[in-house]
């Protein structure tokens, strides 16, 4: 009971400090007390979670302030976005752990996003301009028990030292700005017939293979004049590489930069923050990498536009295996991206399977058509165009069969793009002989059993516990972090419980799971009865590749 005094409401600081004083030197579980939501002068502390001992996670908390925003940033989806992505930021700069005991006693942690402004749940903007963030404490202990006064201290000093962030700061509209403008780039992709588009002077390159910094020193991007494009932004005309629709390859000698640019377009399909260098860079919403995967399960997906009936009459009209090869991999990986609605498909030579990209002429002479069930990806790549609206970037060193059928040809020299295309037109052979036509994705139905979700976990970076079931991202190269791996397969388990009813197919399900963020935000995928700060908006594309995944999905086969 709550002591009165005089009728007057004891402030929650008073009793918050003496709750602390009662508890100092009790064991750890007394911390539960704290449980609920404290007004703290100007400040909401809400405490939702204690941990059990000192040892373990730590606990989960939010803090909620009432930020002057300008209107824009707390009710337009981008401008909010944009600056919620900038509160974290600073939030997490500012954030000081001190030493306040034993094990994780102190410790204040909220999620570290990498260069993407993606929708995130550890910092939201409501309509009214109150900003709420969702982190970590440790909650201070000497071995099991209760470290009242340090407690006392982190919740009075280290938490609204940290909180003080929370404010509109000198960075934030221009923040914002960026961010509206890669919207309004990428927006105007289609209008202008492209699928990509690289603004002059961008960095490309990462520092190393496993830091998302810009690379010191790079090359910025030059653009070749016949490529050159000119795009509008809410902050004026922006020049730079258009990709077109079509076939576009990306030639040119090892070292030169050619994987680079694709890494990039690749990312495109996020925003990022200004100084990454890669902040006008943008694709199209839909873009999907592809790659060979040999191991991974394939369910009811009919490969049969490129690869025939198997050894011993295996059909691949469906194809079912719990472990593909390269080739049949990657096919499966090509007609579940556009099952899934991507209309820009990007591959790297380096990652596929060579016989599913080409088969030479001497190849052709020594193994008879009969014998052969691949159709390559160079006969089939025309159609998916045409027929379907799918464009390609290919990065391609070492085949020139592509020269035939591709619309745009980049050369990189040294990381400076040059357009070859008059001369690969040149050499280029005949376009290779139409086969028969596409057969279109079969329908699939995924049911619920099979997809209980039971404990969902991170395993690392890539790979995410379901169930007890292992989903491996690791070809999946658009997931992020383990944060990103984990939301997806909470993604799965909104799915099992909210959207697969054993009648929808695989895009109904993707579009009612789009409805769901877009009503609710990205709140909706949390597994706990409380916010999960380390949730991100995650797009059907990867939801897809995760449920595609799972090594226990089932289709309905009606
Ligand atoms: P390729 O695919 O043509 O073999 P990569 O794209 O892998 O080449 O690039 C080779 C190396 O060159 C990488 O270490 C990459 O970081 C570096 N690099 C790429 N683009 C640039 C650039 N614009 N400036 C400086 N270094 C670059
Ligand atoms: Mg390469």
């Amino acid at each position: 009971m709550v002591p009165r005094d005089s009728g007057r409401a004891v402030p929650d600081s008073q009793r918050l400090k003496d709750l602390l004083r009662r508890i100092d030197g009790r064991s750890y579980p007394a911390y539960r007390d704290l449980k609920g939501r404290w007004e703290l002068g100007g400040l909401t502390l809400l405490i939702d979670h204690v941990q059990g001992d000192p040892f373990a996670a730590p606990s989960k908390v939010r803090v909620r302030r009432s930020v002057d925003l300008p209107e824009r940033m707390c009710v337009d989806p981008v401008a909010r976005r944009a600056a919620e992505d900038w509160l974290l930021r600073r939030f997490g700069a500012g954030l000081k752990s001190e030493r306040r005991g034993s094990g994780k006693s102190g410790q204040l942690c909220v999620y570290q996003p990498g260069p993407e402004v993606i929708e995130r749940s550890a910092v939201r903007i409501s309509a009214d301009g109150t900003v709420e963030v969702r982190f970590e404490v440790g909650l201070p202990a000497r071995g099991r028990r209760v470290l009242g006064e340090q407690a006392w201290a982190l919740i009075s000093e280290d938490i609204p030292r940290a909180a003080e962030g929370l404010s509109a700061g000198p960075g934030l509209p221009a923040h914002v700005q960026s961010v509206v403008d890669q919207c309004a780039l990428r927006e105007g992709l289609v209008d202008a017939g492209l699928v990509a588009f690289l603004a002059e002077g961008a960095i490309l390159p990462r520092t190393s293979g496993v830091s998302q910094a810009p690379m010191e020193g790079a090359v910025p991007l030059e653009v070749p004049d016949s490529l050159r494009v000119t795009l509008q932004t809410p902050s004026g005309p922006v020049s730079g590489l258009g990709i077109p629709q079509g076939i576009t390859l990306i030639v040119g000698g090892g070292f030169h930069g050619k994987s680079t640019l694709l890494h990039a377009v690749q990312r495109g399909h996020m925003d990022h923050i200004p100084g990454d260098g890669r902040a006008l860079v943008v694709s199209r919403a839909d873009t999907a990498k592809v790659r060979a995967e040999d191991g991974r399960r394939v369910c009811g997906v009919d490969i049969s536009n490129f690869l025939g009936a198997l050894p011993g009459g295996k059909t691949t009209a469906p194809f079912d295996t719990d472990d593909a090869s390269g080739s049949t991999s990657q096919a499966a990986g090509i007609m579940e991206a556009i099952e899934a609605g991507s209309r820009l498909l990007l591959l790297d030579e380096d990652t596929s399977a060579s016989n599913l990209l080409v088969q030479d002429a001497r190849m052709r002479a020594l193994i008879p058509r009969e014998a052969e069930p691949i159709t390559p990806l160079v006969e089939r790549i025309e159609q998916l165009h045409q027929d379907w609206g799918v464009s390609v970037i290919l990065v391609v060193g070492g085949v020139g069969d592509y020269l035939s059928v591709a619309d745009t040809v980049i050369a990189m020299e040294a990381y400076v793009p040059r357009d070859v295309g008059a001369e690969a037109a040149a050499l280029a052979g005949p376009a290779p002989e139409p086969p028969a036509p596409l057969s279109a994705p079969l329908k699939r139905v995924p049911r619920r059993e099979g997809l209980e979700p039971g404990k969902v976990r991170a395993r690392d970076e890539r790979r995410v516990d379901y169930n007890r079931n292992e989903i491996d991202l690791s070809a999946v190269e658009q997931v992020l972090d383990g944060a990103h791996a984990a939301t997806l397969g909470h993604a799965l388990a909104v799915l099992h419980d909210h959207v697969v009813d054993d009648e929808r197919d695989l895009p109904e399900i993707l579009d009612r799971l789009d409805h769901l963020l877009d009503a609710d935000g990205v709140d909706v995928l949390s597994s706990r009865p409380y916010p999960d700060g380390r949730l991100l908006r995650p797009r059907r594309l990867e939801v897809a590749a995760a449920l595609n995944r799972l090594r226990t999905l089932r289709l309905s086969r009606r």
